[in-house]
C-alpha cells in the first residue's frame, strides 16, 4: 500500500488532502472541544480577520459550549458586515445538458437512470433560455452540464458560452458566465479561459477517498486524484478564480469541513490565492434519489454552524447558497456570511422557457421556489441589497489582484456603489411596482453609506443616467 505524507504544497491529491492529517485534526478538535482557553485564543485570532487554519477552525466547529458558539456566530455576522456589507450577489444556474456518463449515486443524471428524459439544448434553445433569464433580470449565470465527451464536448460548452455572451435583448446582458462542468485537462481549461468564463466551479462532493470511490462507482469521475487536482489544472491554465464545494450529507461533515479548508490552504500555498467561492449544498430529493439513504445528513443548526465557521476561517472567500435551501434557512445563513444566492432558479434542462416548473430533467428539488422579483423584494425588506454586479472580472480584478484588493479593504469601495447601480438597472427594467418602490427608497438610504463623497456624487449622476436609459456603469 502506498503511503502519503501531508504536504499542502504537493500537487498530489492524497498529499494535500491527507487522510491522516484530517483524522489527526478531528481527534485534536474532539480533544479540545471544551478547552475554553484554546477556543478563546482561536476566536481572538479569528477577530484579526486573517483567517484560521483547518485545525483551529475544526476546534470551533467541534465546540459544544453554547456561549462560545454564540461568539463564533456573532463574529461571523460581524465579518460578513465588514467584508460584504449587506449586499447579496444574485445569480442563476443554466442547465445545458443532462447527458452524463458518470455513475454518481446521489445525482439523478447518473447514466443508469432510465426514468429521466435526456436533453441537450441547441444554440437556438440556449438563446431562448438566456432571453428568459435576462427578462427576469439576471446578469450572472452558472452553466451546468453533465460529463459526456460525445454529447457535451468542450467545443459545445465553449460555443454555448459565446452564444450566451452574444445575446443582447432589450436592456439585458449576461455579463459573467461561471462554469460548473466536470474535471478536465489543462488544454480544455485554456479553452474555457479563452471563452472568458468567470469562475470555474467544481464540487468535490466528498473529500473522503473511500466514500468518494463508492459514491462514484463508474465513469471518469471515479478517479479521485484527477477530480481533486482539477482546480490546480484550471489555475495552471490561467483561470484565476475557482470555486469549491462539498455535498453535505454524503460523509461526516467534520471530515469534509477540515478537508475543504486544507484544500483552500493548498491553493494558497501553491498559487498564492485561495478559492474565490465556497458552495455549501446539502443533498436533496430528486428523481431516483432519496436523501434518507444517505445517513450523514445535517440539521439546519449544524448547517448554520458550518457556514459561520467557514466565514471566520476564510473571510475573503465568497460563500454561495442555492435554492436547495428553503427561504427560512437562506435568511438565517445570509446573516452568517453567505454572499451569493441564486434566485428564480430552474434546475432542469430548458426549464426557464416553460410556464410551469418542469420536473422531467430536474437535478434536485428546489426548496426556494420564489421568483427572482420575490427574492429581491424579500432581501430588501430584510435589510439586504441585492446586487447584480459583475464588475471585478470585467475590470480584470481576478485571482490575486482581487484578493489583494479584498485584503486591504478597498473592494468595499467598489462593491457598494456597484450594487446600488446594478440594483437600479434591475428596478428600471424588471421589477414589479412594489419591488421598485422599496428599491428606490433603499438606494436613497444606502447612497449615504458610500464613504467617499466624490464616489457618492458619481453614483448619483449615474443613477440619473440609468433612469434615462443608459446601462452598464461600474467601478
Ligand atoms: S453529479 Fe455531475 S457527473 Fe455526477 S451524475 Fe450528476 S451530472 Fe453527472
Ligand atoms: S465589485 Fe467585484 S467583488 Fe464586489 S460585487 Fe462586484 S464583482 Fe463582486
Amino acid at each position: 500500500m502506498q503511503t502519503y505524507t501531508y504536504n499542502p504544497k504537493s500537487l498530489k491529491a492524497e498529499e494535500f488532502i491527507h487522510d491522516g492529517e484530517i483524522q489527526d485534526t478531528l481527534a485534536y478538535a474532539e480533544a479540545n472541544k471544551n478547552n475554553i482557553e484554546l477556543i478563546d485564543e482561536i476566536i481572538a485570532k479569528a477577530k484579526l480577520r486573517k483567517g484560521l487554519s483547518h485545525r483551529e477552525a475544526s476546534v470551533l466547529l467541534a465546540c459544544e459550549n453554547q456561549e462560545k458558539i454564540q461568539e463564533v456566530f456573532d463574529l461571523a455576522q460581524q465579518i460578513k458586515k465588514d467584508f460584504y456589507g449587506n449586499r447579496i450577489v444574485m445569480f442563476a444556474p443554466l442547465y445545458l445538458s443532462d447527458y452524463c456518463v458518470n455513475g454518481c449515486v446521489y445525482c439523478p443524471y447518473h447514466f443508469q437512470n432510465k426514468n429521466i428524459t435526456r436533453k441537450k439544448l441547441t444554440q437556438e434553445e440556449i438563446k431562448k433560455e438566456v432571453i428568459a433569464l435576462q427578462d427576469m433580470g439576471h446578469k450572472r449565470l452558472a452553466l451546468e452540464a453533465g460529463e459526456d465527451p460525445v454529447n457535451n464536448p468542450i467545443e459545445y460548452i465553449v460555443e454555448s458560452i459565446k452564444t450566451i455572451y452574444g445575446i443582447k435583448h432589450k436592456n439585458g446582458a449576461i455579463r459573467r458566465v461561471n462554469v460548473n462542468i466536470a474535471a478536465t485537462t489543462v488544454e480544455n481549461y485554456k479553452k474555457l479561459k479563452d471563452a472568458e468564463i468567470g469562475t470555474y466551479i467544481l464540487f468535490q462532493e466528498t473529500y473522503h477517498k473511500e466514500s468518494y470511490l463508492k459514491l462514484h462507482p463508474t465513469g471518469p469521475k471515479h478517479d479521485y486524484a484527477y477530480h481533486t487536482e482539477a482546480h490546480d489544472r484550471a489555475m495552471q491554465a490561467g483561470i484565476d478564480d475557482v470555486g469549491f464545494g462539498v455535498l453535505f450529507g454524503l460523509e461526516l461533515y467534520k471530515y469534509e469541513f477540515a478537508a475543504l479548508l486544507m484544500h483552500a490552504e493548498h491553493m494558497e500555498a501553491v498559487f498564492g490565492v485561495g478559492p474565490h467561492t465556497i458552495s455549501v449544498p446539502r443533498i436533496k430529493h430528486a428523481d431516483d434519489i432519496d436523501p434518507n439513504t444517505f445517513d450523514n445528513s445535517i440539521s439546519d443548526d449544524v448547517f448554520a454552524k458550518i457556514c459561520a465557521c467557514i466565514r471566520v476561517a476564510v473571510p475573503y472567500t465568497g460563500m454561495i447558497v442555492s435554492t436547495r435551501e428553503s427561504p427560512e434557512v437562506r435568511e438565517k445563513v445570509i446573516k452568517l456570511g453567505v454572499s451569493q444566492l441564486s434566485g428564480g432558479s430552474r434546475t432542469s434542462v430548458g426549464g426557464y422557457c416553460e410556464e410551469e416548473r418542469p420536473r422531467d430533467t430536474e437535478q434536485f428539488d428546489v426548496s426556494d421556489q420564489r421568483t427572482l422579483d420575490e427574492v429581491v423584494n424579500w432581501l430588501m425588506k430584510s435589510g439586504h441589497i441585492p446586487s447584480f454586479c459583475t464588475a471585478c472580472y470585467r475590470e480584470g480584478r481576478t485571482g490575486d489582484r482581487f484578493m489583494s484588493l479584498c485584503k486591504n479593504g478597498q473592494i468595499h469601495n467598489c462593491c457598494h456603489p456597484n450594487a446600488l447601480m446594478t440594483l437600479k438597472e434591475y428596478l428600471e427594467d424588471y421589477a414589479s411596482k412594489e419591488t421598485k418602490e422599496i428599491g428606490e427608497k433603499l438606494i436613497e438610504e444606502e447612497i449615504n453609506n458610500i464613504p467617499k463623497e466624490k464616489v457618492r456624487e458619481i453614483v448619483r449622476e449615474r443613477l440619473i443616467k440609468i433612469a434615462n436609459g443608459e446601462r452598464d456603469f461600474r467601478f
